[in-house]
């Protein structure tokens, strides 16, 4: 049982960003409007604490257990997919890797109570005074499996990655307060108060001023950061993903516009049908694949030309 957690760890958790995402989907999935993300001792301290329903005592024990997502009731739903995690396996995997405390409290308990387990065994259980949501803390990652632990970054590479992915997600959260704080000092802070201010916030002012809102998003360039390549960022029914698709839409689109002298910036929120979209054909749920690709392709493609010919007037 434990081995196949760890093996299962390396699917999931693969650095500290991914375990992050992990975490932070798990949060929005509770409705938590603040998310707070605390880092600190050179990454061997990892806290995320919520604001979201909690779980009740049984569920913070079921929650570690391999395979124990509440979160599919039936079949179906692993085809109509809304909600962010739905394989039950991260929490396990991470708490197999890892020096854990789970603590979550639900509207209806008066007291929280706080779980600990060390390499994927429960060692200790506790009340503990908190507000409604959920806190967990993952101390020393991956410390019983040496060899995964060579395989992580230098520590301001797993920085700089765990940065991006914030910042990919609070883009994805527009409605929650998203906050990371490394070594004490917030580095992220978004206020949830919808997409226009959290772009702001994430990108600050200068680069906000010179994007342009279109119906899928913003559009600039990415002379903006003094690039010298493409960032598009793409948001399918508001999770963050890859889509070479889409990718390739706003491409062709900016193509005659820049004359490949400059690069697309771009954040493309789309939504879709979640019937029309299939999102589990990579493990960690980044690949899309749409059902209709010409559609997308075409739609994307078509507003953001519309978007420069009214823009050029
Ligand atoms: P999944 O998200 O795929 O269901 P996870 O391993 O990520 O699997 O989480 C297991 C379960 O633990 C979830 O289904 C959910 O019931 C519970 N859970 C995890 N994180 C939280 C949280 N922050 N707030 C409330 N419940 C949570
Ligand atoms: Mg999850």
């Amino acid at each position: 049982e434990n081995i196949s957690n760890i093996i299962a760890a390396g699917e999931v958790v693969e650095n500290y960003a991914s375990l992050i995402k992990e975490l932070y989907e798990n949060s929005l999935d509770a409705k938590a409007k603040n998310i707070l993300i605390e880092i600190s001792d050179k990454l061997n301290y990892i806290k995320i604490t919520d604001d979201g329903t909690g779980m009740q005592k049984d569920d913070i024990y079921l929650s570690v257990e391999r395979h124990a997502t509440s979160k599919i009731s039936k079949k179906d739903d692993i085809f109509n997919l809304s909600s962010f995690g739905f394989r039950g396996e991260a929490l396990a995997s991470i708490a197999a890797v890892s020096k854990m405390n789970i603590s979550s409290k639900t509207n209806d308990m008066k007291i929280g109570h706080m779980v600990t387990i060390y390499g994927g065994n429960i060692i200790a259980d506790k009340s503990v005074a908190m507000k409604t949501g959920t806190v967990i803390e993952i101390r020393n990652l991956f410390y019983n499996t040496p060899a995964r632990k060579k395989f992580l970054n230098k520590e301001s590479t797993e920085i700089m990655n765990i940065k991006d992915i914030v910042l990919k997600l609070a883009l994805s959260a527009v409605e929650v307060s998203t906050n990371l704080v490394i070594d004490g000092k917030s580095v992220i802070k978004t206020s949830g108060r919808g997409i226009d201010n959290t772009v702001y916030e994430v990108f600050g002012k200068g680069i906000f001023k010179n994007l342009k809102k279109f119906k899928y998003g913003y559009l600039g360039n990415s002379e903006i950061f003094r690039a010298s390549k493409n960032y598009i960022f793409t948001y399918v029914n508001n999770r963050y993903t890859k889509s070479n698709l889409i990718e390739r839409a706003v491409i062709d689109a900016y193509y005659m516009k820049l004359m490949k002298h400059k690069y697309p910036f771009a954040i493309i929120f789309y939504d879709i049908n979640p019937s029309e979209v299939d999102v589990n054909v990579h493990p960690s749920k980044k690949i899309v694949k749409f059902s209709d690709e010409k559609i997308v392709y075409g739609q994307i493609k078509k507003e953001i030309e519309d978007f420069f010919r009214l823009d050029d007037r």
